[in-house]
């Protein structure tokens, strides 16, 4: 059970905090004119969010194939200047003066949720949602957490976005969702992850120039919902405690009579990559001992297209593929335990294969069907693994697979006697 982000009538109101009118400009840092800020919130005198309303800014409204856009779910705080929004300077329409967020003050595990919340209502578009810094990338940017008076905000607002008032994309927009001032609300419940969640997604929708659907099951809206909020393919009204066009009233635009969120966001972020690659270490074995150096090959597929392939050796990247064979030549590694994971991409998600071996100066190289690799015999080494092996004969012709099957053979059905001639 939810509670209602806040009821009421919806108002245009004046800009918040206007001191950037009156007092001498300060450089640089003056918020560009903004239309006025809608939503109830401060005047219900309940928790709830605003859309702050700005001229358009010429935001692409139609998906360009092939370009992933990033969502950067920022926990680790911010200071934000009065600009143009940029989220890779740090600028915002939102604030009037400059205003730091803090970092999110929860605990991994809600952080966790949060973002499995996240990229679950983004993952039928074609978004990669990370909580790690782009850096001067283009990206969408969501500020996470703090309370709303530090963005100069009146308490009770709980998120706030940018929204132009023809309901376009606002390129690199920073949004906020205060996580703190809805712990404050809400306190922290088991359900406090997902009300963070859905209204972090309605604020990132707004600035894609997805207005408050009348709908409640949507994220988009401002309606009570027993259950999770997702993006419904739903030709809904606009409106927040009454049905309207969508576009803001007050500014005598209409943006389209009815809105479906999932058709305007396939439109205007593109559809996504449902399906996450898999991968496979499939040399060495989990568990081998190999030499100081050797290599690993990995086994990768996706329904669409691995993007790339990196491998981890002990948690630091050693190296990145983005065409197969994804073969990776390790050398000097020390002796000892080792962490080696293989991380595959397609355009949207990840998956991860790890192996852990014992380095061993000397060891022998694993190969495939030859690990664990034949003790040495005495004999000449067939198969590779720098062995002798106990076949003999014409029967080291033919590929490696071959040569492999054979070693094997050689394990699995000679080995006592072999140990018996020693
Ligand atoms: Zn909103």
């Amino acid at each position: 059970m939810r509670t209602s982000w806040l009821a009421g009538t919806l108002l245009l109101l004046p800009a918040i905090a206007g001191a950037e009118d009156q007092a001498a400009a300060p450089g640089p840092e003056v918020r560009p004119p903004i239309v006025g800020w809608m939503g109830d919130a401060v005047a219900a005198g309940r928790p709830g969010t605003l859309m702050q309303v700005i001229p358009p800014v010429g935001g692409n409204a139609v998906h360009a194939v092939g370009t992933t856009t990033v969502i950067y779910m920022n926990k680790g705080g911010a200071t934000l200047t009065p600009g143009n929004n940029d989220s890779r300077t740090n600028r915002s329409t939102v604030v009037a003066q400059t205003s730091a967020i803090p970092a999110f003050e929860g605990t991994a595990g809600e952080w966790s949720q949060i973002m499995t919340c996240v990229r679950e209502i983004f993952a039928p578009f074609d978004v990669s949602i990370t909580d790690v810094d782009p850096g001067n990338v283009a990206h969408f940017e969501s500020l996470m957490g703090g309370r709303a008076q530090q963005a100069g905000m009146p308490q009770g607002v709980l998120g706030v976005s940018p929204f132009t008032t023809d309901c376009s994309v606002i390129p690199n927009a920073i949004v906020y969702t205060f996580t703190q001032s809805t712990r404050d609300a809400y306190g922290s419940s088991a359900a406090l992850a997902e009300e963070i969640c859905e209204i972090a997604a309605q604020e990132i929708a707004h600035s894609f120039g997805l207005d408050h659907e009348y709908l409640a099951s949507d994220p988009m809206t401002y309606l009570n919902f027993n259950g999770l909020k997702r993006f419904q393919n739903v030709d809904a009204q606009c409106g927040e405690n009454a049905p309207r066009t969508c576009g803001l009233p007050g500014t005598g635009v209409v943006c389209s009579q009815r809105q479906n969120s999932v058709t305007m966001l396939t439109a205007r972020i593109g559809v996504g990559d449902a399906i996450a690659p898999t991968v496979a270490i499939t040399s060495p074995q989990n568990g081998a001992t190999v030499p100081t150096g050797f290599t690993v090959t990995t086994a990768a597929t996706d329904n669409l297209a691995i993007t790339k392939v990196e491998l981890y050796v002990d948690g630091a990247l050693a190296s990145t593929l983005t065409a197969a064979p994804f073969s990776f030549p390790l050398t000097g590694l020390a002796s000892g335990g080792h962490s080696i994971v293989a991380r595959a991409y397609d355009s949207k998600n990840q998956s991860e294969s790890t192996v852990a071996v014992t380095v061993q100066a000397g060891a022998p190289p694993p190969g495939p069907g030859s690990n664990p690799p034949d003790p040495d015999d005495g004999n000449p080494d067939t198969d590779g693994d720098g062995n002798g092996d106990i076949i003999t004969g014409g029967c080291q012709a033919g590929g490696a697979g071959g040569l492999g099957s054979l070693a094997l053979l050689a394990l699995v059905g000679l080995r006592p006697r072999r140990r018996q001639v020693r």
